[in-house]
């Protein structure tokens, strides 16, 4: 059997559900799933476990181009590895959202990652990515692109209930909006660029959002 090559590039800001959507997407192409943020995540967790200055590009750019980097990229296993340590949990930790923009804004790292990121779209027959320059930089040839975009009161709302509902409503918006804000002093992940499509998922529930992109998908002329 011959397997068409199928890339869908997935971009959005935090809380837009893009995770949990592309995880899901790909499982029902039989795709594999790759989570660019978690890279990101890994290797912010490991300089601040080696005690890396974030505020040293050089020394955070050698980081991330020494760094040994395992990512699953099977939709329904979530495991993240860096120098054989498994971190998988610990890059979701508060400490870790708020440093990764350190690593983010290095464009040393960021070209680092990039390269790793299309190296494993490549290495897959399907894949489906998600980030926030995937449409743009990592596979602006990807047979399906898409921004995904939520009203802030959704994105805040879903940031929420994935955080357990621990934190308070205040410190959430801080968080989530001040990463942002960061994150969009590199890329641009909220407008759409020529060619892809923006799914505003404000009012649809996850398997409205799943079934949308899978549309989206088909629509792009990719055998399903
Ligand atoms: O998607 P997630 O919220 O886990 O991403 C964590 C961080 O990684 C983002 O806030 C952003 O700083 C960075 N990131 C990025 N480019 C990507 C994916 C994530 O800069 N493609």
């Amino acid at each position: 059997m011959i397997v068409e090559k199928l890339v869908v590039a997935i971009d959005g800001p935090s809380g837009s559900g893009k995770s949990s959507v592309a995880k899901e997407a790909a499982r029902r192409l039989g795709a594999a799933y790759l989570d660019t943020g978690a890279m990101y995540r890994a290797v912010t967790w490991h300089c601040l476990d080696a005690g890396t200055d974030l505020a040293d590009a050089a020394a955070v750019a050698a980081a991330v181009e020494a760094a040994d980097l395992d990512i699953s990229t099977d939709p329904d296993v979530e495991r993240v590895l860096i120098h054989g340590t498994d971190v998988t949990a610990a890059i979701r930790e508060p400490r870790v959202s708020e440093a990764v923009s350190a690593v983010a804004t290095n464009l040393d790292a960021r070209a680092e990652l990039v390269r790793r990121q299309r190296g494993l779209i490549a290495a897959h027959a399907r894949v489906v990515a998600e980030g926030r320059d995937i449409t743009t930089v990592v596979a602006p040839q990807a047979e399906a692109r898409i921004l995904l975009t939520a009203s802030e009161e959704a994105r805040l709302r879903r940031r929420g209930l994935q955080l357990g509902g621990t934190q308070s409503a205040a410190d959430l918006e801080r968080q989530v909006l001040a990463r942002d804000a960061k994150d969009a002093t590199v890329v641009d992940f909220t407008t759409a660029s020529d060619g892809v499509v923006t799914l505003d998922s404000s009012d649809l529930d996850f398997e409205q959002t799943v079934r949308t992109v899978l549309g989206i998908v088909a629509g792009r002329g990719a055998a399903l």
